[in-house]
């Protein structure tokens, strides 16, 4: 049984490498009451699970970078809820388990059982993924630089969630928008450091590029780890929009250096469940 498990698996893996069609999870934007325009998943909602990615018309995107406390109590007013909790992110596979508002410490992924407390992820390329629980029972977040990606950060989320009682039958993950396979352009070192840190699977997340470099196809590694975590294929979801090519909406490290903002991806338990 476990072998025909594991052909299952390669199967589904290859189809994805040859087919970079991906269901989008229903990610589309929608405009708030406070004039807000924020990114929502259908795929969360219908798990029951209250999130939204802000874009530049929403909290200041300074605001979000520098002071996330403040930018936490604006996001938590809006979704009615009451703390924010929050990472100081630092590209590696740490991740923390909180319980109350503020910073929870120096870590790429947040997880938390209590209901109510909004998780805040910051990002100005790199992919947060929000992942739910249908059931209910915790919800968690990855900041997947290429580094932290590297480090493992998606899988260490699942896992953690799983400890805390989740079923990795019942996650559902969505990758936020985030530099796309098209833009994202890498050195030949950074490549090599992909490929020995991963495994030589992760050769399959590169594309020649029209420059001569290598294009890195974060979506993709974060996908495949997050089926090799034993989260089902069909509750994998990537937005599909690219932050280089929609900078009009987010903000951009790799278009706006040292400068860029960040935007906030965000998801909490809902209170009545
Ligand atoms: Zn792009």
């Amino acid at each position: 049984m476990a072998e025909i498990g594991i052909v299952v698996q390669e199967f589904i893996l290859a189809r994805m490498v040859d087919d970079p069609a991906h269901s989008t999870g229903g990610f589309r934007l929608e405009r708030l009451a406070n004039g807000w325009q924020v990114g929502r998943f259908a795929a969360l909602e219908a798990a029951g699970l209250v999130h939204l990615v802000t874009t530049r018309q929403g909290p200041d995107v300074q605001q979000v970078r520098h002071d996330p406390a403040a930018a936490g109590r604006e996001i938590v007013d809006v979704l009615g809820l009451e703390d924010a909790a929050f990472l100081e992110q630092v590209h590696g596979g740490e991740v923390v388990v909180c319980e109350k508002g503020g910073c929870a410490g120096f870590a790429d992924g947040l997880v938390t059982v209590v209901k109510g407390l909004v998780l805040i992820g910051k990002s100005g390329d790199c992919p947060v993924i929000l992942i739910g629980d249908r059931h209910g029972r915790a919800v968690g977040f990855a900041h997947a630089s290429w580094r932290a990606t590297v480090a493992g950060i998606t899988p260490a989320v699942v896992r953690r969630m799983v400890d805390l009682g989740c079923a990795v039958g019942d996650l559902v993950a969505c990758i936020c928008p985030s530099v796309g396979p098209e833009c994202y352009e890498v050195g030949e070192e950074v490549r090599a450091t992909v490929i020995s840190g991963i495994g030589p699977h992760a050769v399959a997340f590169f594309r020649p590029g029209s420059g001569g470099k290598p294009h890195f196809d974060l979506w993709h590694a974060n996908t495949d780890a997050l089926i090799r975590a034993g989260v089902p294929p069909q509750s994998i979801h990537v937005s599909g929009v690219c932050t280089l090519c929609r900078n009009d909406l987010f903000p951009s490290h790799r278009r706006e250096r040292d400068a860029a903002g960040r935007f906030a991806a965000v998801i909490a338990l809902p209170l009545d469940r």
